[in-house]
């Protein structure tokens, strides 16, 4: 049988590469998709591990090609995962996690509909926003930029099939692991059931600066 292809979105600064390094560590069946992007590289971030970094014309090179199975602009650079990240582990009968951002995401729902997304929730627009500063990579106006851009992903998180919030990585990544093994196993409980609009609390949806849900459903 072919493996699950996961897609774990989230702001940036959720914490979603802590969560999805924890989770691969703890499940030898899972393996991640390293991305191709034309950000520069961090300090501490190795090629082929993190990222393939590349320049922008060998991005779009790749991109007419058809290399990829989705990619998408944020934040003025290019991100995108290759068919080739994904195509062999899946046929290998591993699952695949991929950690993108959330037009990319909804590419993936497009393109592969057998794709699981789960959005990874940070526990307030405030807790992100130290998050990001904590980082210290990112200059203060990229700072201001990924908050902005935060907001308008956190508005998306009904079209995922499940949200997580992540308050702490060990918990976060547990309720993921428990998500991934019920796919596995095919129990995983109906769409509508698993992120109905009342699925996330009055609270958080206030300090996720989320419409009501009864106002939504109304
Ligand atoms: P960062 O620059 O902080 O590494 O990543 C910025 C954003 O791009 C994050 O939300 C990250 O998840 C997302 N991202 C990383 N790789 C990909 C990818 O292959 N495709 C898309 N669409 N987004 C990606």
């Amino acid at each position: 049988m072919p493996g699950i292809p996961f897609v774990v979105a989230a702001p940036s600064g959720a914490g979603k590469t802590t969560v999805c390094h924890a989770l691969v560590a703890q499940d030898p069946r899972l393996v991640f998709s390293v991305s191709h992007t034309t950000r520069p590289r961090r300090s501490g971030e190795r090629e082929g591990v993190d990222y393939h970094f590349l320049e922008r014309d060998e991005f779009q090179q790749l991109v007419g090609k058809g290399a990829f199975l989705e990619h998408a602009e944020y934040s003025g650079h290019l991100y995108g995962t290759s068919w080739e990240a994904i195509r062999e582990p899946l046929a290998r009968g591993l699952d695949v996690l991929l950690e993108i951002e959330v037009q990319g995401a909804a590419q993936v729902r497009e393109r592969l509909p057998e794709a699981r997304l789960v959005f990874l929730l940070p526990p307030s627009l405030a807790e992100l926003e130290r998050r990001l500063r904590s980082r210290n990579t990112d200059s203060e106006q990229e700072v201001a930029r990924r908050l902005e851009i935060a907001r308008r992903e956190i508005r998306q998180v009904e079209h995922f099939h499940y949200a997580v919030v992540n308050d702490a990585v060990e918990r976060a990544a547990r309720e993921l692991l428990s998500v991934i093994r019920a796919e596995r196993e095919g129990r995983a409980e109906p769409l509508a059931k698993r992120l109905a609009p009342g699925a996330l609390s009055p609270t958080l949806r206030r300090a996720l600066e989320l419409p009501d849900a009864g106002r939504e459903m109304g």
